[in-house]
């Protein structure tokens, strides 16, 4: 028998990418594994990463991760152990509007056991009337616990799934949680996606429906420890290395990059979806098999960031709802300087505003809440692709795509269509295709 190592490359290391690597060399003493990790940025993480800007260290754009994530909720536990209250903050779901909203909405989930704890919440939300909870609770029951149509929700949006919701329930509870969770508006969002979301969020225990904000940057979160092990274990980890073409030959895989050409047993591509057809150029029969991805569309999200000496207390509110003029959630927290770094969300951002008329706008929109002070310091990012766009259609394509051929397997957010583009899709992605590639070798090796 050949105890060669098996030499696996994985490409790409957003969130998709490091998961797969970790849970391959993790697992590499097992089936005899070595892993490749080729990411083009020198910063890992992908669309959830840090930036370095003006001796500032930023996210490029402000992420939200719910008790529900339990695959990356437990590899950031595997990762940071005893610190980990140290890299997340995780509190109770609390859907509360800025000050000075023309609307003001409170849900607030009750210190219960689940689902109690949600019909608390709604029972006791602030800005609906009693006879609107109960429409929301009986609307809630019969579409998360009743029988969701499948056959009808292929083509279904949520403004169709909402129709019958009262306006205030829409507009303050129902779209900014589609927006916010698919990143697309509601009109053109999957119902499917959205349920799917809400019962994995709602229907769990208590735990599920909490929010988790990271407290460290989104690279220091997951991706650099994760490739800090790999590295640990044997793997080798470069970056700033573009892989150029992916190509299948004689039962391995010809990974081209600025090293050259080097060949592998198996690889993880772990892309987004747009560099699926240039890594695939000399092998037309691959770009064939996922030609219906390359017109996909996407959604933007602008995050606004500003730094202030006060104005906000992100102790008491780390999260906010905003009135989508042009923000639609505020995120805040305390910068070791002591400093306030306000971030203010605009997800499905379609506008076409300047970056200095953004800014301003974000402002005026912050400043109708609180009595702020000039900003010390404000930064603009906006990501073009954040996600694919999460409708009926593109999500139900993605089902019908498949996530490998021959000895290259896919990874990536795109890869989970049951769940909108998201750190939990990506991060299950990683970890299903190494453990096919880990299934497959366990096979061969009997
Ligand atoms: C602004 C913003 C806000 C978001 N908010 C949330 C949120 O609140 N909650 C949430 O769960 N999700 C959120 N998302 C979505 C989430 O960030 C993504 O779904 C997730 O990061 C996708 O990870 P991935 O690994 O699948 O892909 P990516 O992060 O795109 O990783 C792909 C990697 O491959 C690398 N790569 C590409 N081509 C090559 C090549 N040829 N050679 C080598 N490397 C290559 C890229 O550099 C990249 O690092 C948000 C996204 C954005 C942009």
């Amino acid at each position: 028998m050949n105890n060669a190592p098996i030499r696996v490359a994985v490409v790409g290391a957003g969130w998709a990418g490091c998961a797969a690597a970790l849970t391959l060399q993790r697992s590499g003493s097992r089936v005899g594994v070595h892993v490749t990790v080729f990411e083009a940025a020198k910063i890992a993480g992908g669309r959830a990463r840090r930036v370095e800007k003006d001796d500032r260290a930023f996210d490029n754009g402000q992420h939200l991760l719910l008790g529900a994530y339990e695959r990356s909720l437990a590899m950031i536990h595997s990762l940071h152990g005893v610190r980990v209250a140290k890299v997340i903050d995780q509190r109770s779901l609390a859907l509360i509007s800025a000050p000075g909203n023309a609307a003001q909405v409170a849900v607030r989930a009750g210190n219960l056991p689940a689902p109690l704890h949600l019909l608390v919440a709604m029972l006791t939300a602030k800005g609906l009337s009693f006879a609107e909870k109960l429409r929301v609770c009986a609307w809630c029951a019969k579409t998360l616990y009743g029988k969701f149509d499948e056959s009808d929700s292929t083509t279904m949006t949520v403004a169709e799934l909402i129709r019958d919701q009262p306006s205030v329930a829409k507009l303050w509870l129902w779209e900014p949680l589609c927006v916010a969770a698919l990143n697309t508006p509601a009109e053109r969002a999957s119902a499917r996606v959205f349920v799917e979301v809400l019962r994995r969020a709602f229907l769990g225990s208590k735990q599920a429906s909490e929010m988790v904000i990271p407290r460290v940057d989104l690279s220091a979160l997951l991706p650099e420890p994760a490739l800090a092990e790999v590295a640990r274990l044997g793997g080798d980890v470069r970056s700033g290395a573009v892989v150029n073409t992916v190509a299948p030959i004689d039962g391995r895989v010809k990974i081209s990059s600025r090293d050259g050409e080097e060949c592998f047993d198996y690889a993880i591509v772990a892309t987004g979806p747009q560099h699926i057809e240039r890594l695939f150029s000399k092998s037309p029969f691959i770009v064939d098999i996922y030609k219906r991805l390359f017109v996909f569309s996407y959604e933007p999200i602008s995050t606004l960031h500003y730094e202030f000496i006060g104005g906000v207390d992100p102790e008491s509110y780390p999260m906010l709802m905003l009135d989508g003029e042009p923000g639609q959630w505020l995120f805040a927290h305390r910068l070791a300087s002591g400093r306030v770094r306000a971030s203010v969300v605009i997800s499905a951002h379609h506008r076409n505003e300047s970056a200095e008329d953004l800014l301003r706008d974000g402002l005026v929109q912050l400043r109708r809440s609180f009595a702020l002070p000039n900003p010390i310091w404000r930064q603009l990012v906006t990501e073009k692709r954040a996600t694919y766009s999460c409708t009926p259609q593109q999500s139900a394509l993605l089902r019908t795509l498949p996530t490998s051929i021959g000895n290259i397997h896919f990874a990536g957010d795109w890869c989970v269509p049951e769940l909108p583009a998201t750190l939990e899709s990506a991060v299950i992605a990683g970890e299903h295709a190494a453990g096919a590639v880990t299934r497959r070798l366990m096979c061969s090796r009997g």
